[in-house]
């Protein structure tokens, strides 16, 4: 962009206090006369001088302020039709029982989260339930657009629930963690934030060695899968199941009993723990160097494990898309003995245990989706 070239040309340098100066000029400049766009583009380049000084909370300002000032990032409301719950019990149940030998379904009061194994940072799943369904596959397939890094407390903010509890799976701000990685985002949101999210990375992309670990930003990078709610205690939906005698994973059970039984879209999230047995996972590697077209290059490109229970699952699934370009099922696991990733299914069906604990969303957030769209990599 002509009116930040000086100022790209410094940091290309590396001269990173002139380009600084030269950022914040012209940051002032545009305030009354520029284009959002140019201004969200000086404030994340400023961000990066930061960064590349390893100045981080004014690296992560910078970006918070970039994504604000940016026009693209549009949120859009889809109010659900609430279904009554003795309809989702049922529904549940009915296709647990063709795929599980053991279940439970049930409502009961949110136990306290926050214990070990859930580990969650606030209680319960209840207060204003939503989902928010940020970017999207297509900023990450085929060639990852890496400038699409969002901030939890924005994302909080322009669902109108500020300082609101966030969970859910999505890809990590890669800026912050000089790698592309799995995230479970647990994050209480705004000035008394909690945040106790964990990634999972390949350490070393020749050898396949990855390592779990705490995650203590608010910013996330390309998608997100996301339940926001108030973190108090109050009815939820607790299921078991244990002995998986039919094809689905836990998740995509649950998610077709709603889309057979219910005529409208029903969204859901929360946590669930594989509490024995092990699980299919991936991990993602640094961002491929070539394009990925297919689901069979992006399957060559990720790195699948076998990993063991307990692996503790914060879950978002909505059972039919509303026409906003919605990723249905995503489901993201850490846990205490250092493993953790994107969860596909487990592959100890004699032996699995499944529980969980879910809550019904009253709304869906639509937010920055890409404006170019694609179904490859949606598993
Ligand atoms: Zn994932």
């Amino acid at each position: 962009m002509e009116v930040l070239a000086r100022a790209d040309k410094l940091l290309k340098q590396h001269k990173l206090v002139e380009a600084i100066a030269e950022y914040t000029s012209t940051i002032h400049k545009l305030k009354t006369t520029g284009s959002q766009q140019v201004l969200s583009s000086a404030y994340n380049n400023r961000g990066q001088c930061h960064y590349l000084q390893v100045d981080f909370y004014k690296a992560i300002d910078d970006y918070t302020d970039s994504i604000k000032y940016n026009p693209d990032n549009t949120t859009a409301l889809y109010n659900l039709a609430q279904p009554d719950l003795e309809t989702v019990i049922k529904s549940f149940s009915k296709s647990l029982s063709s795929n599980f030998k053991e279940y439970s379904v049930k409502v009961v009061d949110c136990p306290d989260l926050t214990v070990s194994p859930w580990n969650l940072a606030q209680p319960g799943l209840c207060g204003a339930p939503s989902v928010a369904d940020v970017g999207g596959v297509p900023n990450l397939i085929p060639t990852p657009k890496v400038e699409k890094q969002y901030n939890l407390d924005m994302v909080a903010d322009s669902c109108g629930l500020p300082g609101c509890y966030v969970i859910g799976p999505s890809a990590v701000a890669s800026k912050l963690l000089g790698k592309n990685a799995e995230l479970v985002n647990n994050v209480k949101t705004g000035k008394d934030g909690v945040v106790k999210s964990m990634y999972t990375k390949i350490v070393d992309d020749e050898e396949n060695v990855f390592e779990c670990k705490k995650y203590p930003h608010n910013e996330f990078g390309l998608l997100g899968n996301l339940f926001l709610c108030r973190g108090l205690p109050g009815k939820v939906i607790h299921v078991t199941a244990k002995v998986r005698t039919g094809s689905l994973n836990f998740i995509s059970c649950l998610n077709r009993g709603l889309a057979e039984d219910i005529p409208d879209p029903v969204a859901v999230g929360g946590t669930f723990l594989l509490t024995n047995g092990k699980a299919k996972l991936h991990v993602m590697p640094g961002f491929s160097s070539c394009p990925l077209n297919s689901d069979d290059d992006v399957n060559n490109w990720l790195r699948f494990f076998e990993m063991s229970g307990p692996l503790t699952h914060t879950s978002v699934f909505v059972s039919k898309d509303p026409g906003l370009d919605l990723r249905l099922e995503h489901s993201h696991c850490f846990s205490e003995h250092g493993e953790g990733g994107h969860y596909h299914y487990d592959t100890t069906p004699d032996t699995v245990c499944y529980e969980g604990y879910f809550n019904l969303a009253d709304s869906i957030f639509r937010v920055d989706p890409p404006s170019e769209t694609h179904m490859i990599g949606r598993d």
